[in-house]
Protein backbone atom coordinates (compact mmCIF):
# COMPACT_ATOMS: atom_id res chain seq x y z
CA UNK A 1 0.00 0.00 0.00
CA UNK A 2 1.20 3.28 -1.15
CA UNK A 3 -1.10 6.32 -1.06
CA UNK A 4 0.66 9.19 1.09
CA UNK A 5 4.00 10.11 1.43
CA UNK A 6 6.29 9.02 4.05
CA UNK A 7 5.26 11.30 7.39
CA UNK A 8 9.07 10.41 8.97
CA UNK A 9 11.40 12.80 9.07
CA UNK A 10 14.67 12.18 10.02
CA UNK A 11 17.26 14.10 11.39
CA UNK A 12 20.04 13.74 8.97
CA UNK A 13 23.58 15.86 9.65
CA UNK A 14 27.09 15.19 8.13
CA UNK A 15 29.88 13.54 10.05
CA UNK A 16 33.49 13.36 9.16
CA UNK A 17 35.82 9.97 9.06
CA UNK A 18 38.83 12.09 9.74
CA UNK A 19 37.81 13.54 13.19
CA UNK A 20 34.59 12.35 13.79
CA UNK A 21 33.16 16.48 13.92
CA UNK A 22 29.89 16.24 13.00
CA UNK A 23 27.86 19.29 10.77
CA UNK A 24 24.66 20.37 9.84
CA UNK A 25 23.02 19.77 6.74
CA UNK A 26 21.81 23.74 5.88
CA UNK A 27 24.92 23.76 4.05
CA UNK A 28 26.37 22.21 1.22
CA UNK A 29 29.41 20.43 2.70
CA UNK A 30 31.94 18.25 0.93
CA UNK A 31 34.83 17.93 3.39
CA UNK A 32 35.63 18.78 6.99
CA UNK A 33 35.93 22.35 7.70
CA UNK A 34 38.01 21.17 10.51
CA UNK A 35 40.43 17.89 9.15
CA UNK A 36 39.71 18.37 5.27
CA UNK A 37 38.59 14.67 5.56
CA UNK A 38 35.36 13.00 3.54
CA UNK A 39 32.19 13.03 5.16
CA UNK A 40 29.15 10.80 5.27
CA UNK A 41 25.42 11.44 6.06
CA UNK A 42 23.64 9.89 9.27
CA UNK A 43 20.37 10.07 10.41
CA UNK A 44 20.22 10.89 14.11
CA UNK A 45 16.34 9.49 13.92
CA UNK A 46 17.48 6.55 12.29
CA UNK A 47 16.92 3.97 15.50
CA UNK A 48 13.46 5.30 15.47
CA UNK A 49 12.97 2.95 12.24
CA UNK A 50 13.65 -0.06 14.01
CA UNK A 51 10.40 0.85 15.65
CA UNK A 52 8.81 -1.18 12.65
CA UNK A 53 10.02 -5.06 12.42
CA UNK A 54 12.02 -5.68 9.62
CA UNK A 55 9.04 -7.87 7.64
CA UNK A 56 7.32 -4.32 8.78
CA UNK A 57 9.89 -2.59 6.40
CA UNK A 58 9.49 -5.17 3.67
CA UNK A 59 6.07 -4.64 3.29
CA UNK A 60 6.01 -1.38 2.86
CA UNK A 61 9.27 -1.32 0.35
CA UNK A 62 7.20 -4.09 -1.76
CA UNK A 63 4.22 -2.05 -1.67
CA UNK A 64 5.72 0.74 -3.23
CA UNK A 65 6.98 -1.00 -6.20
CA UNK A 66 3.50 -0.09 -7.14
CA UNK A 67 2.90 3.31 -6.08
CA UNK A 68 1.18 5.96 -8.11
CA UNK A 69 3.53 9.16 -6.25
CA UNK A 70 5.90 9.77 -8.66
CA UNK A 71 8.02 10.92 -5.83
CA UNK A 72 8.31 7.64 -4.67
CA UNK A 73 8.58 5.40 -7.65
CA UNK A 74 12.46 5.88 -8.40
CA UNK A 75 15.42 5.40 -5.67
CA UNK A 76 13.17 7.30 -3.27
CA UNK A 77 10.81 4.20 -2.33
CA UNK A 78 13.35 3.41 0.29
CA UNK A 79 12.83 7.19 1.07
CA UNK A 80 13.28 6.82 4.79
CA UNK A 81 16.63 4.89 4.26
CA UNK A 82 17.99 7.76 2.21
CA UNK A 83 17.09 11.07 2.32
CA UNK A 84 14.52 11.50 5.50
CA UNK A 85 14.57 15.25 5.11
CA UNK A 86 13.17 15.68 1.71
CA UNK A 87 9.60 17.15 0.91
CA UNK A 88 7.30 15.48 -1.98
CA UNK A 89 8.07 18.86 -4.01
CA UNK A 90 11.73 18.49 -3.49
CA UNK A 91 12.07 15.22 -4.86
CA UNK A 92 13.49 15.08 -8.69
CA UNK A 93 12.33 12.11 -10.56
CA UNK A 94 13.67 11.17 -14.31
CA UNK A 95 12.89 7.39 -14.15
CA UNK A 96 16.04 6.22 -12.06
CA UNK A 97 16.55 2.95 -10.53
CA UNK A 98 14.27 -0.05 -10.55
CA UNK A 99 16.88 -1.22 -13.16
CA UNK A 100 16.11 -4.90 -13.64
CA UNK A 101 18.12 -7.71 -12.55
CA UNK A 102 19.00 -10.05 -15.86
CA UNK A 103 19.98 -14.04 -14.72
CA UNK A 104 22.66 -15.31 -17.01
CA UNK A 105 21.37 -17.98 -19.61
CA UNK A 106 22.43 -21.81 -18.82
CA UNK A 107 24.78 -21.49 -21.46
CA UNK A 108 26.77 -18.40 -20.30
CA UNK A 109 26.11 -20.01 -16.47
CA UNK A 110 27.89 -23.39 -17.92
CA UNK A 111 30.83 -21.13 -19.57
CA UNK A 112 31.02 -19.13 -16.73
CA UNK A 113 30.87 -22.49 -13.99
CA UNK A 114 28.57 -20.39 -11.62
CA UNK A 115 24.80 -19.04 -11.37
CA UNK A 116 24.97 -15.29 -11.68
CA UNK A 117 22.47 -12.25 -13.13
CA UNK A 118 23.20 -9.12 -14.06
CA UNK A 119 21.88 -5.98 -13.08
CA UNK A 120 21.84 -3.32 -15.83
CA UNK A 121 22.32 -0.19 -15.00
CA UNK A 122 22.54 1.20 -17.74
CA UNK A 123 19.25 1.03 -17.54
CA UNK A 124 19.18 4.62 -15.75
CA UNK A 125 17.84 7.47 -17.78
CA UNK A 126 21.56 8.94 -18.60
CA UNK A 127 22.26 5.01 -19.09
CA UNK A 128 24.59 4.51 -15.80
CA UNK A 129 24.26 3.90 -12.07
CA UNK A 130 24.99 7.87 -11.25
CA UNK A 131 21.68 8.96 -12.22
CA UNK A 132 20.72 7.29 -8.23
CA UNK A 133 23.07 9.94 -6.80
CA UNK A 134 22.11 13.20 -8.71
CA UNK A 135 18.53 12.13 -8.04
CA UNK A 136 19.25 12.53 -4.44
CA UNK A 137 21.71 15.34 -4.36
CA UNK A 138 20.02 17.87 -6.85
CA UNK A 139 16.63 16.85 -4.87
CA UNK A 140 18.74 18.13 -1.96
CA UNK A 141 19.80 21.06 -3.74
CA UNK A 142 16.16 21.72 -4.49
CA UNK A 143 15.34 22.01 -1.46
CA UNK A 144 17.83 23.92 -0.60
CA UNK A 145 16.84 26.55 -3.10
CA UNK A 146 13.37 26.55 -2.36
CA UNK A 147 14.32 27.04 1.83
CA UNK A 148 16.99 29.53 1.35
CA UNK A 149 15.34 31.84 -1.93
CA UNK A 150 18.59 31.06 -3.54
CA UNK A 151 18.72 32.49 -7.45
CA UNK A 152 21.18 30.75 -8.88
CA UNK A 153 23.10 27.55 -8.30
CA UNK A 154 26.23 26.52 -10.61
CA UNK A 155 26.95 22.55 -10.28
CA UNK A 156 30.20 21.52 -11.37
CA UNK A 157 32.06 17.79 -11.49
CA UNK A 158 34.87 16.29 -12.78
CA UNK A 159 34.08 13.14 -14.53
CA UNK A 160 35.12 9.98 -16.21
CA UNK A 161 31.96 10.50 -18.49
CA UNK A 162 29.33 9.38 -16.53
CA UNK A 163 28.67 11.56 -13.88
CA UNK A 164 28.74 14.51 -16.34
CA UNK A 165 26.32 13.03 -18.58
CA UNK A 166 23.90 12.66 -15.02
CA UNK A 167 24.67 16.02 -13.59
CA UNK A 168 23.32 17.42 -16.61
CA UNK A 169 20.43 15.65 -17.69
CA UNK A 170 19.53 16.46 -13.83
CA UNK A 171 20.09 19.98 -13.89
CA UNK A 172 18.52 20.60 -17.39
CA UNK A 173 15.00 18.94 -16.21
CA UNK A 174 15.52 21.60 -13.00
CA UNK A 175 16.43 24.45 -15.42
CA UNK A 176 16.10 27.99 -14.47
CA UNK A 177 18.32 28.66 -12.01
CA UNK A 178 20.31 25.40 -12.45
CA UNK A 179 23.68 25.89 -14.06
CA UNK A 180 25.65 22.16 -15.09
CA UNK A 181 29.67 22.75 -15.35
CA UNK A 182 31.59 19.60 -16.14
CA UNK A 183 35.03 19.25 -16.57
CA UNK A 184 36.43 16.15 -18.40
CA UNK A 185 40.02 15.03 -19.00
CA UNK A 186 40.62 15.33 -23.07
CA UNK A 187 40.24 12.72 -25.01
CA UNK A 188 39.29 9.90 -21.96
CA UNK A 189 35.95 10.20 -22.37
CA UNK A 190 33.57 8.20 -25.16
CA UNK A 191 32.60 10.16 -27.65
CA UNK A 192 28.84 9.10 -26.91
CA UNK A 193 29.48 10.54 -23.07
CA UNK A 194 30.71 13.49 -24.37
CA UNK A 195 27.79 13.85 -26.44
CA UNK A 196 25.50 13.90 -23.44
CA UNK A 197 26.32 16.80 -21.55
CA UNK A 198 26.46 18.39 -24.98
CA UNK A 199 23.14 17.38 -25.48
CA UNK A 200 21.45 18.76 -22.51
CA UNK A 201 23.09 21.91 -22.84
CA UNK A 202 25.82 21.91 -20.02
CA UNK A 203 29.16 23.72 -20.52
CA UNK A 204 31.76 21.47 -21.45
CA UNK A 205 35.11 22.06 -20.29
CA UNK A 206 38.17 19.74 -21.08
CA UNK A 207 41.10 19.42 -19.30
CA UNK A 208 44.25 18.03 -20.14
CA UNK A 209 45.63 15.33 -18.31
CA UNK A 210 43.47 12.16 -16.62
CA UNK A 211 40.14 12.00 -14.69
CA UNK A 212 42.88 12.61 -11.21
CA UNK A 213 43.74 15.73 -12.32
CA UNK A 214 40.09 16.90 -13.19
CA UNK A 215 39.31 16.23 -9.74
CA UNK A 216 41.76 18.53 -8.05
CA UNK A 217 41.00 21.33 -10.31
CA UNK A 218 37.16 21.30 -9.37
CA UNK A 219 38.46 20.84 -5.52
CA UNK A 220 40.02 23.74 -5.87
CA UNK A 221 37.04 25.53 -7.66
CA UNK A 222 34.54 24.15 -5.03
CA UNK A 223 36.92 25.41 -1.74
CA UNK A 224 37.13 29.31 -3.81
CA UNK A 225 34.18 29.51 -5.29
CA UNK A 226 29.93 29.70 -4.87
CA UNK A 227 29.28 26.42 -6.53
CA UNK A 228 27.96 23.08 -5.99
CA UNK A 229 30.34 20.22 -6.24
CA UNK A 230 28.27 16.69 -7.55
CA UNK A 231 31.01 14.46 -7.50
CA UNK A 232 30.84 11.72 -5.14
CA UNK A 233 32.28 13.89 -2.36
CA UNK A 234 29.52 14.78 -2.18
CA UNK A 235 27.57 12.78 0.43
CA UNK A 236 23.97 13.11 -0.90
CA UNK A 237 25.21 11.40 -3.68
CA UNK A 238 26.24 8.08 -1.74
CA UNK A 239 22.84 8.44 0.20
CA UNK A 240 20.85 7.63 -3.57
CA UNK A 241 23.28 4.84 -5.00
CA UNK A 242 22.33 2.87 -1.77
CA UNK A 243 19.37 2.28 -3.37
CA UNK A 244 20.97 -0.11 -5.71
CA UNK A 245 21.46 -2.42 -2.21
CA UNK A 246 18.07 -1.98 -1.59
CA UNK A 247 17.04 -3.42 -4.72
CA UNK A 248 19.19 -5.80 -5.07
CA UNK A 249 18.25 -6.88 -1.83
CA UNK A 250 14.61 -6.54 -2.27
CA UNK A 251 14.89 -9.06 -5.39
CA UNK A 252 16.46 -11.64 -3.32
CA UNK A 253 13.10 -11.27 -1.21
CA UNK A 254 15.49 -10.29 1.82
CA UNK A 255 17.28 -13.27 2.02
CA UNK A 256 21.11 -12.69 1.47
CA UNK A 257 22.35 -16.13 2.33
CA UNK A 258 24.76 -17.64 -0.80
CA UNK A 259 24.71 -14.00 -2.14
CA UNK A 260 27.92 -12.43 -3.88
CA UNK A 261 28.12 -8.94 -4.72
CA UNK A 262 30.48 -7.99 -7.85
CA UNK A 263 30.92 -3.82 -8.21
CA UNK A 264 33.85 -2.22 -10.30
CA UNK A 265 35.65 0.30 -7.72
CA UNK A 266 36.69 3.57 -9.55
CA UNK A 267 36.41 6.68 -7.27
CA UNK A 268 35.15 3.88 -4.82
CA UNK A 269 31.49 6.34 -4.33
CA UNK A 270 29.04 3.15 -5.52
CA UNK A 271 31.40 0.32 -3.24
CA UNK A 272 30.50 2.93 -0.34
CA UNK A 273 26.71 3.34 -0.89
CA UNK A 274 26.48 -0.60 -1.50
CA UNK A 275 28.09 -1.51 1.97
CA UNK A 276 26.34 1.27 3.64
CA UNK A 277 22.97 0.42 2.22
CA UNK A 278 23.49 -3.30 3.26
CA UNK A 279 24.61 -1.76 6.57
CA UNK A 280 21.15 0.21 7.20
CA UNK A 281 19.10 -3.00 6.16
CA UNK A 282 20.68 -5.44 8.42
CA UNK A 283 20.65 -2.50 11.66
CA UNK A 284 17.16 -2.62 10.68
CA UNK A 285 16.48 -6.77 10.37
CA UNK A 286 15.19 -6.05 7.04
CA UNK A 287 17.64 -8.54 5.71
CA UNK A 288 19.18 -11.41 8.51
CA UNK A 289 22.68 -11.87 7.25
CA UNK A 290 24.96 -9.51 4.54
CA UNK A 291 25.56 -10.33 1.43
CA UNK A 292 29.70 -10.78 0.32
CA UNK A 293 31.18 -8.24 -1.40
CA UNK A 294 33.68 -8.17 -4.16
CA UNK A 295 35.25 -5.19 -5.23
CA UNK A 296 36.59 -5.52 -8.72
CA UNK A 297 39.39 -3.08 -10.02
CA UNK A 298 41.76 -3.51 -13.45
CA UNK A 299 45.49 -3.96 -12.91
CA UNK A 300 45.89 -0.79 -14.71
CA UNK A 301 44.29 1.46 -11.97
CA UNK A 302 44.18 -0.60 -8.86
CA UNK A 303 45.14 1.64 -5.49
CA UNK A 304 42.10 -0.55 -3.97
CA UNK A 305 43.13 -3.91 -4.66
CA UNK A 306 46.71 -3.22 -3.85
CA UNK A 307 45.50 -1.61 -0.34
CA UNK A 308 43.70 -4.81 0.48
CA UNK A 309 45.97 -7.66 -1.06
CA UNK A 310 49.23 -6.10 -0.30
CA UNK A 311 49.75 -5.07 3.28
CA UNK A 312 47.14 -1.92 4.20
CA UNK A 313 49.21 0.87 3.17
CA UNK A 314 47.46 3.17 0.86
CA UNK A 315 49.10 4.91 -1.73
CA UNK A 316 47.40 6.36 -4.97
CA UNK A 317 48.85 4.52 -8.02
CA UNK A 318 49.62 6.22 -11.60
CA UNK A 319 47.21 4.55 -13.96
CA UNK A 320 47.49 3.28 -16.93
CA UNK A 321 45.08 3.16 -20.01
CA UNK A 322 41.89 0.82 -19.33
CA UNK A 323 39.18 -0.30 -21.49
CA UNK A 324 36.99 0.36 -17.71
CA UNK A 325 37.18 3.90 -18.51
CA UNK A 326 34.94 5.22 -15.98
CA UNK A 327 36.76 3.32 -13.01
CA UNK A 328 40.30 4.82 -14.24
CA UNK A 329 41.10 6.67 -11.15
CA UNK A 330 44.37 6.18 -9.35
CA UNK A 331 43.21 7.90 -6.54
CA UNK A 332 39.59 7.28 -5.22
CA UNK A 333 37.95 9.92 -2.75
CA UNK A 334 35.85 7.45 -1.53
CA UNK A 335 38.56 5.60 0.05
CA UNK A 336 38.51 6.31 3.86
CA UNK A 337 34.89 5.85 3.46
CA UNK A 338 35.53 2.42 1.99
CA UNK A 339 38.21 1.65 4.57
CA UNK A 340 35.65 2.35 7.89
CA UNK A 341 32.61 0.86 6.30
CA UNK A 342 34.75 -2.31 5.67
CA UNK A 343 35.57 -2.04 8.79
CA UNK A 344 31.99 -2.26 9.92
CA UNK A 345 30.81 -3.97 7.45
CA UNK A 346 33.27 -7.50 8.49
CA UNK A 347 32.40 -7.20 12.39
CA UNK A 348 28.56 -7.41 11.23
CA UNK A 349 29.18 -10.20 9.47
CA UNK A 350 28.95 -13.83 10.40
CA UNK A 351 30.67 -16.11 8.14
CA UNK A 352 30.88 -19.55 6.76
CA UNK A 353 33.80 -21.70 6.84
CA UNK A 354 36.48 -20.03 4.65
CA UNK A 355 33.89 -17.15 3.63
CA UNK A 356 35.26 -13.59 3.46
CA UNK A 357 32.40 -10.08 3.72
CA UNK A 358 34.65 -8.28 1.40
CA UNK A 359 37.72 -8.63 -0.86
CA UNK A 360 38.70 -6.71 -4.30
CA UNK A 361 40.42 -9.00 -6.96
CA UNK A 362 42.54 -7.50 -9.73
CA UNK A 363 41.68 -8.21 -13.43
CA UNK A 364 43.49 -7.94 -16.92
CA UNK A 365 42.04 -5.52 -19.60
CA UNK A 366 42.25 -8.39 -21.88
CA UNK A 367 39.67 -10.40 -19.63
CA UNK A 368 37.61 -7.06 -18.97
CA UNK A 369 37.12 -6.71 -23.35
CA UNK A 370 36.75 -10.99 -23.12
CA UNK A 371 34.03 -10.83 -20.50
CA UNK A 372 32.26 -8.13 -21.86
CA UNK A 373 31.83 -9.31 -25.44
CA UNK A 374 31.39 -13.26 -23.98
CA UNK A 375 27.92 -11.56 -21.82
CA UNK A 376 26.74 -9.23 -24.19
CA UNK A 377 27.06 -12.44 -27.10
CA UNK A 378 24.96 -14.28 -24.71
CA UNK A 379 21.73 -11.50 -24.39
CA UNK A 380 23.43 -8.86 -22.25
CA UNK A 381 24.06 -5.20 -22.57
CA UNK A 382 27.11 -5.04 -20.09
CA UNK A 383 29.52 -2.07 -20.47
CA UNK A 384 33.22 -2.63 -20.26
CA UNK A 385 32.67 -2.15 -16.25
CA UNK A 386 30.37 -4.95 -16.39
CA UNK A 387 32.62 -6.68 -18.37
CA UNK A 388 34.92 -5.98 -15.53
CA UNK A 389 32.59 -7.42 -12.97
CA UNK A 390 32.61 -11.03 -15.06
CA UNK A 391 36.17 -10.88 -15.25
CA UNK A 392 36.39 -10.47 -11.75
CA UNK A 393 33.81 -13.13 -11.09
CA UNK A 394 36.17 -15.78 -12.69
CA UNK A 395 39.51 -14.77 -11.31
CA UNK A 396 37.25 -15.35 -8.01
CA UNK A 397 36.26 -18.98 -8.77
CA UNK A 398 39.55 -19.43 -10.70
CA UNK A 399 41.29 -18.87 -6.88
CA UNK A 400 38.56 -20.61 -5.17
CA UNK A 401 36.95 -17.46 -3.56
CA UNK A 402 33.62 -18.21 -4.21
CA UNK A 403 31.89 -21.68 -3.77
CA UNK A 404 29.52 -24.00 -6.46
CA UNK A 405 26.34 -23.15 -4.15
CA UNK A 406 26.41 -19.53 -4.16
CA UNK A 407 24.91 -16.90 -6.38
CA UNK A 408 26.68 -13.70 -7.80
CA UNK A 409 24.93 -10.46 -8.94
CA UNK A 410 27.22 -8.28 -11.27
CA UNK A 411 26.66 -4.56 -11.45
CA UNK A 412 26.89 -3.40 -15.00
CA UNK A 413 27.25 0.43 -13.84
CA UNK A 414 26.46 1.53 -17.29
CA UNK A 415 25.09 1.08 -21.13
CA UNK A 416 27.34 -1.10 -23.25
CA UNK A 417 26.68 1.84 -26.16
CA UNK A 418 28.85 4.73 -23.97
CA UNK A 419 31.57 2.10 -24.70
CA UNK A 420 31.05 0.80 -28.24
CA UNK A 421 34.60 2.35 -29.11
CA UNK A 422 36.38 -0.28 -27.19
CA UNK A 423 34.14 -3.05 -29.01
CA UNK A 424 35.24 -1.48 -32.59
CA UNK A 425 39.01 -1.29 -31.50
CA UNK A 426 38.88 -5.17 -30.14
CA UNK A 427 36.65 -5.53 -33.33
CA UNK A 428 39.89 -4.40 -35.89
CA UNK A 429 42.82 -5.84 -33.79
CA UNK A 430 43.55 -1.72 -33.31
CA UNK A 431 43.94 -1.32 -29.59
CA UNK A 432 47.40 0.94 -28.89
CA UNK A 433 50.06 -1.26 -27.55
CA UNK A 434 49.33 0.07 -24.08
CA UNK A 435 45.72 -1.35 -23.40
CA UNK A 436 47.88 -4.87 -24.08
CA UNK A 437 44.31 -6.68 -25.61
CA UNK A 438 44.43 -8.69 -28.75
CA UNK A 439 41.25 -9.61 -29.93
CA UNK A 440 39.87 -13.63 -29.72
CA UNK A 441 39.26 -14.85 -32.84
CA UNK A 442 35.89 -16.45 -31.46
CA UNK A 443 34.62 -13.10 -30.01
CA UNK A 444 35.38 -10.86 -32.91
CA UNK A 445 32.67 -9.81 -35.13
CA UNK A 446 32.63 -7.26 -38.65
CA UNK A 447 30.07 -6.67 -40.92
CA UNK A 448 30.20 -8.61 -44.52
CA UNK A 449 30.58 -6.33 -47.44
CA UNK A 450 29.68 -8.72 -50.42
CA UNK A 451 28.21 -6.50 -53.03
CA UNK A 452 29.75 -2.96 -54.36
CA UNK A 453 28.61 -0.20 -54.98
CA UNK A 454 30.05 0.04 -58.26
CA UNK A 455 28.48 -3.13 -59.00
CA UNK A 456 24.65 -1.87 -57.81
CA UNK A 457 25.14 1.37 -59.85
CA UNK A 458 25.27 -0.70 -63.08
CA UNK A 459 22.15 -2.87 -62.87
CA UNK A 460 18.50 -1.91 -62.98
CA UNK A 461 16.61 -1.76 -59.71
CA UNK A 462 14.79 -5.34 -59.89
CA UNK A 463 18.04 -6.85 -61.08
CA UNK A 464 19.97 -5.59 -58.13
CA UNK A 465 17.86 -7.02 -55.97
CA UNK A 466 17.62 -10.36 -57.67
CA UNK A 467 21.75 -10.37 -57.58
CA UNK A 468 21.77 -9.30 -53.94
CA UNK A 469 19.42 -12.24 -52.64
CA UNK A 470 21.75 -14.43 -54.44
CA UNK A 471 24.86 -13.32 -52.73
CA UNK A 472 23.12 -13.01 -49.45
CA UNK A 473 22.13 -16.43 -49.69
CA UNK A 474 25.12 -18.04 -51.33
CA UNK A 475 27.26 -16.23 -48.17
CA UNK A 476 24.95 -18.00 -46.05
CA UNK A 477 24.55 -21.10 -47.47
CA UNK A 478 20.95 -21.02 -47.65
CA UNK A 479 19.18 -24.40 -49.26
CA UNK A 480 16.47 -23.19 -51.84
CA UNK A 481 12.82 -23.86 -51.33
C1 LIG B 1 31.56 6.13 -12.15
C2 LIG B 1 31.58 4.80 -12.76
C3 LIG B 1 32.24 3.71 -12.17
C4 LIG B 1 33.05 3.85 -10.92
O1 LIG B 1 32.24 4.09 -9.80
P1 LIG B 1 32.87 4.75 -8.49
O2 LIG B 1 31.72 5.11 -7.66
O3 LIG B 1 33.65 5.93 -8.97
O4 LIG B 1 33.74 3.72 -7.88
C5 LIG B 1 32.15 2.48 -12.76
N1 LIG B 1 31.46 2.31 -13.92
C6 LIG B 1 30.83 3.32 -14.51
C7 LIG B 1 30.12 3.07 -15.79
C8 LIG B 1 30.86 4.59 -13.97
O5 LIG B 1 30.23 5.59 -14.59
ZN1 LIG C 1 37.23 16.28 10.30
Amino acid sequence: MCDHFPLYRGNLEYFCLGCDARFDINELLYTCPTCGSVLLLEDKNFSLLGRKSGKEWQEIFDGRAACKIDALRGIFRFYELIAPVLDEEDIIYLGEGNTPIIKANQELQKEIGLRFAIKNEGQNPSASFKDRGMACAFSYLQALARRHNREEILTICASTGDTSASAALYASYLGGAVKSVVLLPQGKVTPQQLGQPLGNGATVIELPGVFDDCMKVVENLSRNYRVALLNSKNAWRILGQESYAYELAGWRNWDMRKLCVFVPIGNAGNITAILNGFLKLRALDIIDGLPRIFGVQSAHADPIFQYYNRGRDFAPVQVRPSVAQAAMIGNPVSFPRVRRLVELYCRRYVPQAGEKAFQVVQVTEQEIMDCMLMANRHGHIVCTQGGETLAGLRVALRHALIGPDEFAVLNSTAHALKFAGFQQLYFEDAFPPEYEITPGRDLKNAPLSIFSADRKASLPEEEYIEQAARAVAATLGLKSR
